[in-house]
């Protein structure tokens, strides 16, 4: 096991590092084995107050902030992406401890969220209106400008990228964010929030407040100061937030939430190949990401060919301490490793067939073997039902019509693959099956570049690329009189 250094674990508020007002603490625990790694601040409302009060005074219009130019804007962002590559190997470690992913891959996303840093550095100062040929003597543009104070709400599954997903499109747009980690995963946002600091940013553009959802969640929900919530995690959580955003004014709204995202392989498709861009769907990052490819609905003429290679690739999946060379370590915490065995179990009663695990791995840690169902029926809990695991559920399937009803039949809509080598049925599924992510022949291709975001129950609102800063912009129109208009 690596040893980590912890350096943060207060609050971060107005760039200095503070107790919580009610002086209380929580623990965070290693998934890997179940010990406490610290005892870090849990802010509540009254730390929320502050958090507010100081991002809403870095947003006052005369603010170091607010009269920075777009340009240098960019440049402290793109600090912050040198300093997250100076220190990807102490925060990939950091990761790897607060969330047992293993430690290589998180690296891989310290170094993946550096580069959305800089696609965003690059769209500060790149943030245009339009002039508008409007009707009448008048002559008229629009300006983008922040939002303001912006209050984000954090998942374990990915606490790095989650962190630069949400502050570096809202930082080039000029908003203050007030952030809160999950509970579980509170350490690595604390390191960034210093790299934050050690870049250049003024104090109270970015605040950090670890705690509990009801509770400091709620309080970021609920501020009358907030004007804009970002939130990724279930969808039940993003219904309360939602409500929430809505009593007391009318905050800005984004939810990235859950999925039950199918990828559909045709008898066409190279079964060796399709049967491994099926696993890396289900099986990335222990199958706690939101657009992990569950439902593998395969056509019968390859069904049972594919069934033995997916079993066979799944009970090869390394999984073990993520301080070593494994492909899968723990999930995240007792409750979701309760909630996936609890799907497994439902699995076999269901009737499906365990092809491969279906058990716990070990007994000290939250390790579970890769598991792999076939003969799912679609009306089956694990066909219908997020699990967040490693839980693969394969179905059978006859006709592109019937395949296309089946992949709609949920009320998610996150993410669709389709493995195919004749290009009119991949047009065909990318235009029937309403998805906020279509992939073919591929799955899980997510860049700087690309709009992140769901259809249906999966969410609201679209995270990275050119959509992404707009959710932090508004539009202001200005009509100017003139006293008689040329063309
Ligand atoms: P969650 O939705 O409960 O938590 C996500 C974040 O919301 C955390 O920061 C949490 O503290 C906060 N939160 C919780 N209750 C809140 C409230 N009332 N007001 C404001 N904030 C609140 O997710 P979880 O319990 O950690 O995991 C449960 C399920 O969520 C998983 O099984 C999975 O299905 C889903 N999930 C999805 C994603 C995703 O990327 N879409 C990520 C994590 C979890």
């Amino acid at each position: 096991m690596a040893k980590v250094e912890i350096k943060y674990t207060k609050l971060f508020i107005n760039n200095e590092w503070v107790d919580a007002v009610s002086k209380k603490t929580f623990p965070t625990i290693n998934p890997q084995d179940e010990t406490v790694i610290a005892q870090v601040a849990e802010g509540d409302k009254a730390d929320v107050d502050l958090a507010v009060a100081a991002a809403k005074k870095a947003f006052h219009r005369y603010s170091e902030w607010r009269t920075l130019d777009a340009s240098q804007r960019g440049l402290l962002l793109l600090k912050l992406a040198d300093l997250m590559e100076r220190d990807a190997k102490y925060l990939g470690e950091l990761e790897t401890l607060d969330c047992g992913k293993p430690v290589k891959q998180a690296e891989g996303e310290v170094l993946w969220s550096a580069g959305i840093i800089r696609y965003y550095a690059g769209k500060a100062d790149k943030i245009l209106g339009n002039t508008i040929p409007a009707d009448g003597d008048v002559m008229t543009f629009t300006l983008k400008e922040p939002v303001g104070v912006c209050g984000q709400i954090l998942p374990w599954n990915y606490p790095i990228p989650m962190f630069v997903w949400k502050i570096a499109p809202a930082f080039a747009a000029g908003c203050t964010v007030v952030l809160k980690p999950a509970e579980q995963t509170p350490l690595t946002a604390l390191a960034m929030a210093a790299l934050v600091k050690e870049a250049g940013f003024p104090p109270g553009v970015l605040n950090v407040i670890p705690g509990y959802g009801p509770t400091a969640g709620a309080a970021i929900s609920h501020h009358p100061g907030i004007d804009k919530v970002a939130f990724t995690g279930s969808t039940e959580v993003g219904r309360l937030i939602m409500g929430a955003a809505s009593a007391v004014n009318l905050k800005r709204v984004t939810l990235e939430l859950g999925g039950k995202s199918a990828l559909v392989v045709f008898n066409d498709a190279d079964v060796e190949k399709a049967a491994e861009i099926a696993h890396r769907a289900a099986f990335a990052n222990a199958g706690q990401c939101c657009v992990a490819g569950t439902r593998t609905y395969v056509q019968s003429g390859i069904y049972d060919k594919f069934v033995a290679k997916a079993a066979e690739i799944a009970k090869n999946r390394t999984v073990g301490n993520p301080y070593t060379d494994v492909q899968q370590g723990p999930q995240i915490d007792n409750d979701m490793f309760t909630k996936v065995m609890g799907y497994i179990d439902a699995g076999k009663k269901g009737g499906a067939r365990c092809v491969a695990g279906g058990a716990r791995q070990g007994n000290v840690g939250y390790f579970v073997q890769p598991t792999v169902f076939a003969d799912v029926k679609d009306d089956m809990k694990i066909a219908r039902e997020e699990i967040f695991g490693p839980v693969q559920s394969i179905l059978k399937f006859e006709t592109f019509e019937e395949v296309v009803d089946r992949a709609n039949d949920s009320n998610y809509g996150l993410g669709a693959g389709v493995i195919t080598n004749d290009i009119t049925t991949a047009l065909a599924f990318i235009k029937h099956v309403r998805a906020g992510s279509m992939w073919v022949n591929t799955y899980d291709q997510v860049s700087p570049q690309t709009p992140f975001g769901g259809f249906k129950d999966s969410g609201i609102g679209r995270e990275m690329g050119e959509d992404g800063i707009l959710q932090y912009l508004e539009t202001k129109t200005v009509s100017f009189s003139l006293p008689k208009k040329p063309q």
